[in-house]
């Protein structure tokens, strides 16, 4: 990991949904518009007195996350992109992400975001079936995606991605191939394909969790107002693991035959178009989190911002740091090797060594030479240096394997 000296990325948190789907844990809920504009007043005061902080930092990605950005207001939007540009050194060719969601979007906020520089859309899809996004408690169905993204392509965004999920209730391995196709036909430049977890607190944890009776027997449905004609007898229940893993195989494989290439373990992208701000999280190159609950990380000291909403509106978005810590070089040698490692490029031993000043051998001889040995981990040559990657059998046990690397 090269010293990228003064650049950092900035992570921008939106709060906010039209409604809470049945498998969400992020930090989000729906808000009064009251609540919505409080917000948008503190996080514009958070960027304003945190600029001197920063201004020897020149930024080279900026992420607008949620939550659903696209339910602020197009005057909302460009307040906070206005100040951002006023306030941070953004650099000129700067990656520039907003979240969308289908249902929240129109032309007149696509070309706002334009205006102010946005340069790429990440589309919150997941499925093309419309049966599949119901009982997500996605709030659109597949055609109101398609407006959004062709909208998108009519003003000029060159760079769009799309997220897709699969493992979902009710979902077929066909259903999912569809899925694929119908999204591969719109030629996006990149996309994030992930298996649904169900998380404790969530809907979904009721009806499937781990102690749930009916573990998606299709007892219950959780938008039964919504519930389509053609669901009656569908089968609710979550695909079994051979065909979640037979999905997961279709992802990869298709999206191969249709020149992406896998940069990360959910990530795929058309050469050129791999996420600059996620891959500087892997890279651990520092970023600054604005607004609710974000996290940063600055010249290895580490830190999240208040989360509970009414507190960080009740103090203008200057709260305390939570969870400050500046990390160990252990501590940061673990971090390099498990985020390092979910790229599918993999760690370089040279950049382990510029980085720590130590061959990684001394440091992690055993679990490289266990990982070898048990077939999940491997060492290519590439581009004259030595890389350690997983293999596919590790990319499967990814988890497992970078424990290995913990002290
Ligand atoms: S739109 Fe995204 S952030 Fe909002 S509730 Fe659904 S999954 Fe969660």
């Amino acid at each position: 990991m090269e010293n990228i000296g003064k650049i950092m990325s900035l992570y921008v948190h939106i709060p906010f949904c039209v409604r809470k789907c049945n498998y969400c844990d992020f930090l989000s809920s729906p808000a009064s518009e009251e609540m919505k504009e409080q917000y948008v007043q503190a996080l514009i005061h958070e960027m304003e007195e945190k600029r001197e902080i920063y201004q020897a930092y020149q930024v080279e990605s900026v992420f607008i996350g949620g939550g659903t950005p696209s339910t602020l207001s197009t005057e909302q939007m460009s307040r906070l992109l206005g100040t951002m540009q006023n306030c941070y050194r953004i650099l000129r060719d700067a990656e520039f992400t907003v979240e969308i969601n289908p249902g929240t979007v129109d032309r007149e906020k696509l070309v706002a975001y334009k205006t102010h520089g946005v340069n790429r859309l990440s589309i919150g899809l997941q499925s093309a079936d419309d049966g599949e996004l119901c009982r997500l408690g996605r709030i659109h169905t597949f055609d109101e995606f398609m407006e959004t993204f062709q909208t998108a392509r009519e003003l000029g965004y060159e760079n769009i991605n799309i997220d897709l999920m699969s493992g979902l209730p009710g979902q077929s391995r066909e259903s999912y191939r569809q899925t694929l196709e119908k999204v591969l036909a719109l030629k996006p430049e990149h996309l994030s394909a992930y298996s649904l977890i169900v998380e404790e607190g969530t809907p979904f944890w009721d009806l499937y969790g781990e102690g749930s009776q009916e573990n998606g027997s299709g007892e219950r449905n959780i938008h039964t107002e919504e519930k389509p004609d053609t669901e009656e007898s569908h089968d609710l229940s979550l695909p079994d693991e051979d065909t979640d893993r037979m999905m997961y195989e279709d992802t990869d494989r298709i999206l191969a035959e249709q020149g992406y290439h896998r940069y990360e373990i959910s990530n795929y992208a058309r050469t050129g178009y791999e996420s600059r701000h996620n891959t500087g999280y892997w890279k651990r190159h520092n970023y600054l989190g604005l607004g609710l609950g974000s996290s940063s990380l600055i010249d290895n000291c580490r830190w999240k911002n208040e989360s509970v909403l009414a507190a960080y509106v009740n103090q203008n978005g200057i709260c305390e740091k939570k969870e400050q810590e500046t990390l160990t070089t252990q501590e940061q040698m673990e971090e390099f090797m498990f985020l390092g490692l979910r790229l599918m490029r993999g760690i370089s031993y040279q950049e382990f060594d510029n980085y720590f000043h130590r061959p990684i051998m001394e440091v992690y001889a055993a679990p490289i030479q266990k990982g070898i040995a048990e077939g999940l981990l491997m060492e290519v040559e590439e581009g004259g240096e030595t890389c350690l990657r997983l293999t596919k059998r590790g990319i499967d046990v990814s988890n497992v394997v970078m424990s290995d690397f913990l002290f």
